[in-house]
């Protein structure tokens, strides 16, 4: 269960919790055209609180927006604005904040001109995989599924209805005891996690399959290869295939909700040593000092906010 706060911002009011409410011929319910975001704010070990990339992730939101081919109806400001509202009237120190731009209800059909709306959700959330996932690793396995083909669905925008895929690959991997599924694309390459970009280390490069492949351009992602460049990592972005990843000597996946997980285990085959790997625990540990403020070369990164 999400913990309850008392405010959720909806098309540019607060409104309290129990009457965010939707009318069930809400388009996006129906159709799945609707775009979200996924944004995590830390407090730091001095006691003030920053929401990491928060620009970025609105950006995001609006590219979405543009990909479907409609129009968001807030800027970039007024959202960003609206997330730190949010967060100091709920007395949130540390939170994931979900905004999600749908398309409101009015006519029906696929072909409708409803309004575009914009809610905002904040909510505590630890970490997304569990404490022990981050410390110790996953067991991972190929799905069944395929990630979406470039042109069937525009992989870049963070679209509601994407999560269907999603989903499925997630609940075929918990139902057969693991942690989370990994998508190939149509062609056979390692794509992303369910809801996750993928690494893996070997011989001491560190590789991601690129931007234009069918994978969502994670912040985290992003982030996680200026750091390790930045820590005189060779990382490089190129495709690779399954077996590949079984050969490995350290797998991790990227999100804002996963952080940075490390993987021990590929369809059965363990990952190196079976444990989290030195170079993953490295940028993980990097990751978590720059988001707890104990390292501040990123700060550009960072809007602070105060409660
Ligand atoms: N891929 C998918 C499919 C995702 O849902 C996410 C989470 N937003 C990611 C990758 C990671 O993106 P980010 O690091 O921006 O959260």
């Amino acid at each position: 269960m999400v913990d309850r706060v008392d405010k959720i911002w909806m098309d540019g009011e607060l409104v309290n919790w129990e009457d965010a409410n939707v009318h069930i011929l809400t388009h996006t319910l129906h159709y799945g055209v609707g775009a979200f975001e996924g944004i995590r704010s830390y407090r730091r070990t001095d006691g003030s609180s920053v929401i990491f990339r928060l620009e970025d992730h609105v950006q995001r939101l609006l590219d979405s927006c543009k990909i479907m081919g409609f129009e968001c109806p807030f800027d970039l400001p007024t959202i960003a604005d609206a997330c730190m509202d949010l967060l100091r009237v709920n007395g949130l120190d540390e939170a994931y904040i979900r905004p999600l731009v749908f398309i409101g209800d009015g006519a029906m059909g696929l072909y409708a001109n409803n309004p575009v709306r914009l809610a905002i959700i904040v909510w505590r959330w630890g970490a997304y995989l569990g404490d022990d996932a981050l410390a110790n690793g996953i067991r991972t396995k190929v799905s069944s599924f395929t990630r979406h083909h470039v042109n069937s669905s525009m992989v870049k925008g963070k679209i509601v209805g994407h999560y269907v895929n999603s989903i499925l690959a997630k609940r075929e991997a918990k139902a057969a005891g693991y942690d989370e599924a990994l998508l190939l694309d149509h062609q056979g390459y390692v794509s992303e996690g369910s809801g996750e970009n993928i690494f893996f280390a070997k011989n001491g490069m560190i590789q991601t399959p690129p931007f234009s492949s069918a994978i969502l351009g994670g912040l985290t992602r992003d982030s996680v290869i200026s750091i390790a460049r930045d820590m005189g990592l060779r990382i490089k972005a190129q495709s690779f295939t399954r077996d590949e990843l079984w050969l490995a000597d350290e797998v991790f996946l990227t999100g804002t909700a996963a952080e940075v997980t490390p993987v021990v285990e590929v369809d059965n085959r363990t990952i190196g040593t079976g444990k989290p790997g030195e170079i993953t625990l490295a940028i993980q540990q990097r990751f978590f000092e720059i988001l707890r403020g104990e390292n501040r070369e990123y700060e550009h990164w960072m809007t602070e906010y105060r409660i």
